[in-house]
């Protein structure tokens, strides 16, 4: 009955659970511990993580042999753009294959000392009225409060804060972020953000919720976070519990079914055990997730371990991220194969970030419907068309 079986294929996307993947795992994690001798404990420990985190060549190649080509490479390009990679994150690289995700997404390329582009596309630099606030719309408005993250994204696009050393926002730009929220009713919903939210304190965090809480017109505070990915072990029963008493929404990003392992699932579990909504925020790249049955059969991770797909992001045009680049058409069939292909719950809304910060706008393929003389024409997921009964 169902005409279409292609179903095979997304068998061979790499995902987080499989015996490869633990396999990788394991074995980079117990060469780390042993280098560094430490402890599984230690690992565990998001403190140890950042504090242990792989940020030079000379790190790099101890765990894995690179040509000189790639070393002087990664020494070149970690100069101009640095690196920092959670001993978690590097422990899930498949370094025989060189289009392994994780490992483009967090190892310097030398094709990021490409000059087009801009960094800024967006114009948040100009959507700053006041504090460390990017306001581009009416009732919704995001705060920094750091520029820092537990694992640099090579194709960050706000590379531009990312800087060279990382920095809470102060608590007085904290305060008048704010105040200025304070002094606007229409902003109903507060966004945290960086960088990564929660590089924060827990106490520092509060502070931030507790002020928030007595506005009256701000009805939801989110944070923004990679943790669950990056350095899953940040997230426990007491962030939980803290999330919770604001009712504080999160939204992450995963990018990849292989980021979806156990211990990310550990951290999503706590999370949701607790009542806290989690969405996913992904970012469509070239060679990493360009792929529809690899996009399908991640969304599809994401929905068996309880987390809300949302957000498939265009990639923007920004400086020496240009080999991340994917043609809006390629996203649109990505779309189109999973109109009917899978759960309802698995299709993201496809966005583009307009440029000169004009906010975003949802890119949708157009096929299925057609408006003629007598009235509407659809095309179903199958390709059959409807033009009876339909007016
Ligand atoms: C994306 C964004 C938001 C949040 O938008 P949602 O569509 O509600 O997730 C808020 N402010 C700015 C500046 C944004 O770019
Ligand atoms: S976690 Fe987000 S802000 Fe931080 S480097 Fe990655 S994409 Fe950029």
């Amino acid at each position: 009955m169902i005409a279409i079986n292609d179903m095979e294929h997304k068998s061979e996307v790499r995902i987080g659970f499989s015996e490869f993947s633990n396999n990788l795992y394991e074995n980079t994690k117990n060469k780390i511990l042993k280098e560094l001798n430490a402890t599984k404990k230690d690992w565990n420990d998001p403190k140890w993580q950042l504090k242990n985190r792989i940020s030079s060549v000379e790190e790099i190649s101890k765990y894995i042999k690179l040509t000189d080509e790639e070393y002087d490479n990664i020494k070149k390009v970690g100069e101009k753009y640095r690196f920092a990679i959670t001993p978690y994150y590097f422990s899930l690289i498949d370094f025989d294959n060189p289009n392994c995700p994780i490992r483009l997404q967090s190892i310097p390329d030398v094709r990021e000392l490409d000059e087009s582009g801009e960094l800024d596309p967006m114009k948040e630099e100009q959507s700053n009225p006041s504090g460390r606030i990017t306001r581009r719309y009416p009732n919704k408005l995001i705060i920094n409060v750091t520029n820092a993250c537990p694992m640099y994204c090579r194709h960050c696009q706000r590379r531009r804060l990312i800087g060279n050393f990382d920095k809470n926002t102060s608590k007085e730009d904290i305060d008048t972020s704010i105040k200025f929220i304070r002094n606007h009713e229409t902003i109903r919903e507060v966004l945290i953000t960086g960088g990564d939210a929660l590089l924060l304190s827990n106490d520092r965090l509060e502070a931030i919720f507790n002020k928030l809480s007595k506005i009256p017109h701000v009805e939801v505070i989110r944070i923004g976070t990679r943790t669950l990915s990056t350095l899953p072990f940040r997230i426990d029963d007491e962030l939980a519990c803290l999330l919770r008493k604001y009712r504080v929404q999160v939204s992450t990003q995963f990018n990849h079914a292989c980021e979806i392992t156990p211990e990310a699932v550990r951290a999503i579990d706590i999370l949701v055990d607790h009542g806290i909504l989690v969405r996913n925020q992904m970012v469509l790249l070239h060679n990493v997730n360009d792929d529809k049955y690899c996009i399908q059969k991640t969304n599809e991770e994401l929905h068996k371990y309880r987390v809300i797909t949302y957000y498939l992001f265009h990639p923007k045009d920004v400086k020496s991220t240009k080999h991340f680049q994917v043609d809006i058409s390629k996203g649109l069939e990505i779309m189109k194969h999973l109109e009917g292909r899978t759960s309802g719950m698995c299709k993201p809304t496809y966005v583009y970030n307009a440029p000169g910060g004009l906010g975003k706008v949802p890119l949708v393929p157009m096929e299925n419907i057609e408006c003629g003389e007598d009235g509407y024409k659809l095309t179903t997921w199958e390709n059959k068309k409807i033009t009876k009964g339909f007016e």
